[in-house]
């Protein structure tokens, strides 16, 4: 893919403890699809859909209002990473969600895009 990098990001507000910071450095194996200086695109360990794909900052943010108040051009590199997967992966249309907070079914608290694409997807959701 296009603006890809096989270097692992490394990133100077990294959480040791977080999956989702080891997955980018490249200490955590992942099925890597896009990667930037500051985003990294993964696939879903437990995929619902023919294409799930995880879109993340490299840089540690809670989720995705903690993103937007501290780094707003970083959230929108996240959703154009998103489109780009989608678009090279499918065929550019995919639901773009992002869970914040336990109620809403976030479990893993690294902000992350989920991009699903591959089938019709029901509205609204579960
Ligand atoms: P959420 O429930 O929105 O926080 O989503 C977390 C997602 O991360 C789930 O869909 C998990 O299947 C996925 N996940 C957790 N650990 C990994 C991993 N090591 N590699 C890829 N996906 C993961």
């Amino acid at each position: 893919m296009t603006e890809t990098s096989d270097a692992p990001a490394v990133s100077a507000t990294t959480d040791p403890d977080c999956v989702f910071c080891r997955i980018a450095a490249g200490g955590v194996p992942a099925d890597v699809v896009a990667r930037t200086e500051r985003v990294v695109a993964f696939r879903d360990l437990d995929p619902q859909a023919p294409l799930h794909v995880l879109v993340v900052p490299v840089d540690h943010h809670r989720d995705a209002p903690s993103l937007a108040a501290a780094d707003p051009s970083l959230l929108a590199e996240v959703l154009a990473t998103a489109a780009r997967v989608a678009a090279e992966l499918g065929d550019g249309q995919f639901r773009f969600v992002l869970n914040t907070g336990e109620r809403a079914g976030q479990s893993v608290f690294h902000v992350h895009g989920h991009v699903l694409a591959g089938r019709p997807l029901q509205w609204p959701p579960g």
